[in-house]
C-alpha cells in the first residue's frame, strides 16, 4: 500500500470513528476525490464546512499567516465547474475537494502552519496525497496537464485574481507557449476578461505582476517546480461571483475559460507527446494515440 493510500484510509477511519456520536456532517467524507478523464485537476481546499472528529478548532498558536475564514461556496463552484467542463469537453477533470472546515485544517499551508492537532495530520495528508496521485496520473497518461486551485476572496469583491507565484508554478507552460498561456485570449484570465470579468493581473500581451494573491501550498507543492507536479494556477474569485444566484453562471464561464485553455494549450491524445506538431484537444481522451 502506498503512503498516500494509507493516509486516505486513515482519514476514512477518522470519519468512521466519529459515526457513533455523530451528525450527518461528521459522516460525510472529509475529502472528495474523483478520478478524471482529462489532463486537468481541480482543487478546492477552503470551501468545506465539516468538523473533524477529535480535532479542536485551531487557535493558530505559532502558525504563520493564520486564517480560518471559509472561501464560501468554492466547493460547490468547483463541482459545478467540473459538470460544465464535462459538457464542454466530453471528459471529467480530476477533483480534490475539502469537506472539512478551514478552522480545523488549512490545506493551503505547509504542514507546520496547517494544523496543530496530531489527529488532523491524516486528513491533511489525505488531501495532499490525493493531489499528488491526481498529478502523477495526469503525467503518466498525458505527459503534462493543468492544476487549478480554486479559492475565494473578499478583498476586491468584483475581481478574479490569478496566482502562479509570478510564474514559478507554471515554468514549463511559459517555456512552451509564453505569456499568452497566462494572459492571452485563450488563457483562463484572457477568456474570463473577454466574458466581462475584472481580472488581476489584467489580461493582455504581458502576464503582468501578481499582487495580493500569488499562490499557496497547493500550487507550491504540486506545481511545475515539484517532481510530480503540473503547471499550476490559483484562481481567487471575488465574493460577488460566489453568490448563490450567480454561481451557475460563474461556473459556466469558468468552464468556458478552462475549455479554451485546454484546446489551446493542453495535450489531446491519451499518450505522452512526441516532438511533432500537436493538434487541438478534441474527442475523448480514451481514444488510442494516433
Ligand atoms: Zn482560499
Amino acid at each position: 500500500m502506498t503512503p498516500a493510500m494509507r493516509a486516505i484510509l486513515a482519514a476514512l477511519a477518522v470519519v468512521t470513528a466519529g459515526l457513533a456520536s455523530a451528525s450527518a456532517a461528521d459522516a460525510a467524507p472529509l475529502v472528495t476525490v474523483v478520478e478524471g478523464t482529462l489532463p486537468i485537476v481541480l482543487s478546492a481546499p477552503h470551501g468545506g464546512r465539516a468538523a473533524i472528529p477529535g480535532v479542536p478548532v485551531r487557535t493558530g498558536t505559532g502558525a504563520r499567516n493564520f486564517v480560518t475564514d471559509r472561501d464560501t461556496a468554492t466547493d460547490v463552484l468547483t463541482e459545478k465547474t467540473a459538470a460544465a467542463l464535462e459538457k464542454a469537453l466530453g471528459g471529467r477533470p480530476y477533483l480534490v475537494i475539502a469537506r472539512f472546515d478551514r478552522k480545523y485544517i488549512d490545506a493551503n499551508r505547509a504542514p507546520a502552519d496547517a494544523y496543530e492537532s496530531p489527529a488532523a495530520q491524516p486528513v491533511y495528508d489525505a488531501y495532499h496525497g490525493a493531489l499528488s496521485n491526481a498529478c502523477r496520473a495526469v503525467r503518466a497518461r498525458w505527459g503534462r496537464g493543468l492544476l487549478i486551485d480554486v479559492h475565494g476572496q473578499s478583498k476586491e469583491t468584483n475581481t478574479i485574481f490569478r496566482g502562479t507565484m509570478n510564474g514559478r508554478t507554471v515554468g514549463p507552460l511559459l517555456e512552451r507557449f509564453g505569456d499568452r498561456a497566462l494572459s492571452g485570449p485563450d488563457s483562463l484570465h484572457g477568456r474570463l476578461a473577454a466574458l466581462g470579468y475584472t481580472v488581476s493581473p489584467p489580461a493582455g500581451a504581458s502576464r503582468g505582476r501578481e499582487v495580493h494573491y500569488t499562490g499557496g501550498e497547493v500550487i507550491r507543492a504540486h506545481g511545475a517546480a515539484a517532481p510530480h507536479g503540473l503547471d499550476a494556477i490559483m484562481v481567487e474569485f471575488g465574493r460577488t461571483f460566489r453568490a448563490t444566484r450567480v454561481l451557475d453562471r460563474t461556473a459556466g464561464d469558468f468552464a468556458t475559460a478552462i475549455a479554451a485553455f485546454a484546446r489551446a494549450f493542453l495535450p489531446a491524445a491519451d499518450a505522452r507527446e512526441g516532438p511533432g506538431p500537436r493538434g487541438p484537444l478534441t474527442g475523448s481522451p480514451e481514444q488510442p494515440p494516433p
